[in-house]
């Protein structure tokens, strides 16, 4: 089968693998009828992720249809339509058991599939833990619909969870990436007073206004005067932070309330500051990390009474023969892409 395959740094190629077979009997085979490309498959290619493996197939965002399953896999059949979450977890654990399914302590718990076992931006792949890892589709939802949910779109759900928002709250979004956008749909599912979302790109800003209308869009230099204008406590009652840009850390802080909560699910190139001395008094609370993606049964009902809909994000199709082409628009972010379906030939 054909696998895009991550060779050395800067380098990824399609090449022919042998289709994947159960090697546990937790495992089952999905055929992947699409997949996206993701910014931590970029962070790879570029050697910013040590833990991942040359030679491994990537891509970690991926719908498909069950094609085999192990002697134990009891939640999915052959024949099934799935998503497939991007982390993989054994349900058992301590962690798991509390929902922490990120910290999951097999040896391939966590962040494994397009990282350190093979991937989905091929035609097959082995999910391990396949009743964890796999969530069937509704008939009514299309692949479109679903593709984002075992990654970005779990991870907006998550980061709108931990945030606790309420009502009466103005909730600030900073970055309106992929990401951001996913996180603030799961907001909006709580209708809090107001959202605003800063984003420092006019092309995705004219995003936020043509298809989220009620949403606040503003630009980083103006966040902060925007935010004290737009609520009534001197700052965001909740900030989340899903850019991961030199300065956005800092904004996040500074623009939150006293105690506030601030959630930061950006993924960071370099150490940020915590100026313990300068926001002494202020009294927020941190929640920091990589999602816990157990809710993607929620979230595809929520897709099915079409409470969410992720598919303005998708601006660009490519089939798999394609991918290379796909990549380069999405890594050099050019003609408007957001994100980008890769199809089954
Ligand atoms: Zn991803
Ligand atoms: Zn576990």
């Amino acid at each position: 089968m054909k696998a895009l395959t991550y060779i050395e740094h800067d380098k990824f190629a399609m090449i022919d693998k042998q289709k994947p077979t159960l090697q546990n009997p937790q495992d089952a085979i999905v055929r992947v009828t699409m997949s996206s490309i993701c910014t931590s498959d970029l962070h790879i290619k570029h050697g910013s992720v040590p833990r991942a493996v040359p030679g491994i197939t990537v891509g970690h965002e991926m719908v498909g249809i069950v094609e085999q399953i192990g002697d134990e896999v009891m939640s999915v059949c052959p024949g099934d339509r799935v998503t497939v979450n991007v982390e993989t977890f054994c349900g058992g654990c301590f962690f798991c058991k509390h929902g922490y399914v990120n910290n999951c302590t097999d040896p391939n718990g966590g962040w494994a599939l397009g990282c350190r076992i093979d991937g989905g931006q091929a035609e097959y792949v082995r999910v391990p833990f396949a009743d964890q890892g796999l969530n069937r589709i509704p008939d009514s939802v299309t692949d479109e619909q679903a593709l984002f949910v075992g990654d970005i779109l779990a991870t907006g759900f998550w980061a709108a969870r931990i945030s606790e928002i309420q009502p009466e709250d103005t909730v600030l979004i900073i970055g309106a990436g992929p990401t951001g956008i996913c996180t603030l749909l799961c907001a909006m599912l709580q209708n809090p007073k107001a959202i605003i979302v800063c984003e420092k790109e006019e092309e995705r800003r004219l995003f936020l206004r043509k298809h989220y209308p009620k949403v606040l869009a503003c630009t980083p230099e103006e966040c902060e005067a925007y935010v004290l204008a737009h609520s009534e406590h001197g700052g965001a009652d909740v900030v989340i932070e899903a850019a991961g840009t030199k300065d956005t850390f800092e904004l996040a802080w500074k623009c939150a309330r006293p105690n506030a909560i601030v959630t930061v699910v950006a993924l960071y190139e370099e150490a940020q500051i915590l100026p313990l001395p300068q926001m002494y008094g202020k009294n927020l609370t941190f929640k920091t990390g990589g999602v816990d993606g157990c809710d993607c049964g929620e979230i595809l009902s929520l897709i099915e009474q079409g409470k969410i809909d992720t598919t303005p994000l998708i601006t660009h199709r490519f089939p798999l023969s394609e991918i290379n082409e796909a990549y380069r628009i999405f890594e050099n972010r050019l003609d408007g892409v957001i994100k980008i379906a890769v199809t089954a030939e």
